[in-house]
């Protein structure tokens, strides 16, 4: 595989060990690193050099992280990967709908981290608006609102945050255990049909009143959304109806 190209990465922590020991690791990977030991710092880096990825830890002084997110995106699309603290579900999902790209919970191994990074370097800069659209389905992340052409769809808070979360990584298939996590915080446990019933509420929602279909079920993988072309003679899929991969 090609090697990944030099990264230029900024570092917004504010806890000084956890940050000397990422910029170190990185430094020796070849990365630039530029540092930033709370918000106020991190946001006026953030907005005045360019970065190829931006690692910002939610809690920080000064200001947090999601306010940081906010003023960078409304000027730019750095990429970004949150650090969140595995009691805070909710930072994670505000995160992704406030523009993150990605998230690590504490404590994440170096190498998580650098793999996540290169994912994201090599997905580049986004041009990801905050309205996000598939065929007639349109996603507002900032209002957080859901349409069906102009039929406005009511979702509860988890059903806009699992919908944000299929949609953001539209032709992407997502696991179970995937979506249970970046949704509710859970390891998997095969017992519960949490993220089975949930895809259905939503799906009955989005989905089965409308055309074309955008959430597709992939028998033993998980589930992605995406339009596909249409079969000739017309819809011949097999949505699996809710049920189980
Ligand atoms: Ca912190």
């Amino acid at each position: 595989m090609e090697r990944d190209k030099h990264m230029k990465i900024l570092i917004v922590e504010d806890e000084l060990r956890t940050a000397d020991y990422l910029s170190k690791g990185l430094t020796e990977q070849g990365c630039t690193v530029d540092m930033a030991h709370n918000g106020i710092d991190g946001q006026h880096l953030a907005l005045t050099h360019e970065y190829d990825v931006i690692v910002l830890d939610v809690m920080l002084p000064g200001q947090d992280g999601f306010a940081v997110l906010r003023a960078l995106r409304a000027v730019k699309e750095t990429p970004v990967i949150m650090l969140t603290a595995r009691d805070r579900v909710e930072d994670r999902i505000k995160g992704l709908h406030e523009g993150a790209d990605d998230y690590l919970i504490k404590p994440f191994s170096f190498l998580e981290l650098l793999a996540r990074l290169q994912a994201l370097n090599r997905r580049g800069r986004k041009q990801e608006p905050v309205q996000m659209r598939i065929a007639n389905l349109q996603i507002d992340l900032l209002a957080r609102k859901a349409f069906r052409g102009t039929t406005r769809i009511d979702l509860t808070a988890k059903e806009f945050a699992l919908l944000a979360v299929l949609a953001r990584r539209q032709g992407e298939i997502l696991s179970k255990t995937a979506i249970a996590e970046l949704v509710w915080d859970m390891n998997f446990d095969s017992n519960t049909n949490v993220v089975e019933v949930a895809i259905k509420r939503l799906r009955d929602k989005i989905d089965a009143p409308f055309s074309p279909k955008v959430l597709h079920t992939i028998r033993g993988m998980g589930y992605v959304m995406e339009l596909r072309d249409a079969p000739a003679g017309g819809e011949s899929e097999a949505q699996g109806e809710g049920g189980a991969p």
